[in-house]
């Protein structure tokens, strides 16, 4: 029986990922309850509560509007960011955070499928440029080693399956352990992350357009710091996508 399974395994990933869900029952990643197989894995009573971001919001850092047209926003017109534009695909609610958590911290993988069913669902931004590379926020070595996997690789590849020679894991490095940035005010933040960055081979990235991968934009710090980073190596244009986005 198991030599069946390894052989079923080894016919492929889709093939793997068939027999996996078959297997096991499916769950909704904010409640627990059995669904049934789906491509989102959330009952439909979560699945309204996800709120797909939709304009009008910040032609730059991508923050919602209730009303109104897209503009750039207020902290927009003082803040220096080092990216062009920030999109997000969903709201960064209780529901959302939930499947974030059990997928960063509970290792539940399955959850990745979701995730590129919400890009699916929400189109690519169309004003983010053409990229050469796809960036994912680095972690700390150390801290890749503990958790096993980096949450932004791994989103970076279920958002673009089709560009996967485009994902660079080694472009750009966490020089030192931050702590992390949840809990910190916007100060703190900025100093937490100062020069925790560095690209290890600036001839590569010159005049290259960048997309930055990360799971939640919360204050921007984190992004900023890599834009900084990248841009400053020669890159041209950094823009981001997250999964998420946390509301000020
Ligand atoms: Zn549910
Ligand atoms: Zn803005």
């Amino acid at each position: 029986m198991k030599t069946i399974f390894r052989n079923l395994a080894e016919k492929g990933k889709h093939l793997k990922r068939s027999l996996a869900d078959l297997c096991l029952p499916c769950r909704c990643l904010n409640c627990n309850e059995e669904i049934a197989y789906s491509r989102v894995l959330f009952c439909h009573k979560c699945f309204e509560k996800i709120e797909f971001i939709e304009e009008p919001i910040c032609n730059c850092c991508g923050s919602v509007f209730s009303v109104g047209k897209s503009h750039i926003c207020g902290e927009c017109l003082q803040q220096k960011w080092y990216f062009t534009r920030a999109r997000s695909l969903v709201i960064y609610n209780e529901i959302v955070a939930r499947a974030i958590l059990s997928f960063k911290f509970g290792g539940k993988k399955e959850a990745l499928k979701t995730f590129r069913t919400f890009k699916e669902l929400s189109g690519m931004p169309e004003d983010i440029a053409h990229a050469d590379f796809i960036v994912p926020v680095p972690l700390h070595e150390k801290r890749l080693r503990k958790r096993g996997f980096n949450q932004a690789s791994l989103l970076a590849l279920s958002f673009f399956p089709k560009e996967k020679d485009k994902i660079k894991n080694t472009m750009l490095f966490r020089k030192r352990k931050t702590i992390p940035q949840t809990g910190l005010d916007g100060s703190s933040r900025r100093k937490n992350i100062k020069n925790a960055f560095w690209v290890k081979d600036p001839e590569k990235i010159k005049g290259k357009n960048i997309i930055l991968i990360d799971d939640v934009f919360t204050t921007g710090t984190t992004v900023n710091e890599c834009a900084r980073v990248l841009v400053k190596s020669g890159a041209k244009r950094v823009d981001v996508l997250t999964l998420a986005r946390a509301e000020r």
